[in-house]
């Protein structure tokens, strides 16, 4: 089992640094270019998730946590914001709390169905953990 903590702050500069980071740690399981792609795009969603959502003044940290074994990686991605009030409605395909924003309401309708597991648990002023497993053929 292999393992990676990365902690950041919540700034769009570092969405791309942490999609490449995953991609890169994960390549000594061998994962074919599709596999690295979904987790890639995955993370990008995550990622995004909580640099634009989860801080609205703009100050705060996103932690990610991979396990890493030949069949599978586990990504944990968490902040410590605004928290989500219902996770059912937010996971649902289109929904946003940023039309304004021309943000379409699909990240979590990618994340579900570029990866082989997610679970989102989140309460309002505590923050958001999402957990993701991409298997690894
Ligand atoms: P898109 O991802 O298509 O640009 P979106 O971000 O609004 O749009 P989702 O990623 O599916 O869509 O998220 C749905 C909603 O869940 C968001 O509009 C937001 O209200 C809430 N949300 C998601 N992630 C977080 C988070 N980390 N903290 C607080 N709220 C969140
Ligand atoms: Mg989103």
């Amino acid at each position: 089992m292999n393992k990676m903590f990365l902690r950041l702050s919540a700034l769009s500069c570092n969405e791309s640094f942490v999609r490449t980071a995953v991609a890169a740690f994960m390549l000594s399981a061998d994962p074919t270019v599709e596999e690295i792609n979904d987790v890639k795009t995955a993370v990008s969603e995550a990622v995004t998730n909580a640099i634009v959502h989860a801080y609205p003044d703009g100050k705060g940290e996103i932690a990610v946590e991979c396990e890493l074994d030949e069949k599978y990686i586990k990504i944990v991605i968490s902040d410590t914001g605004v928290g989500i009030k219902d996770v059912d409605e937010a996971t649902r395909p289109f929904f946003t709390t940023k039309e304004c924003d021309e943000r379409a309401g699909l990240g979590f309708t990618v994340m579900r169905s570029f990866m082989d597991g997610l679970e989102v648990r989140s309460s309002l002023g505590e923050g958001t953990t999402l957990t993701m497993i991409k298997r690894i053929a």
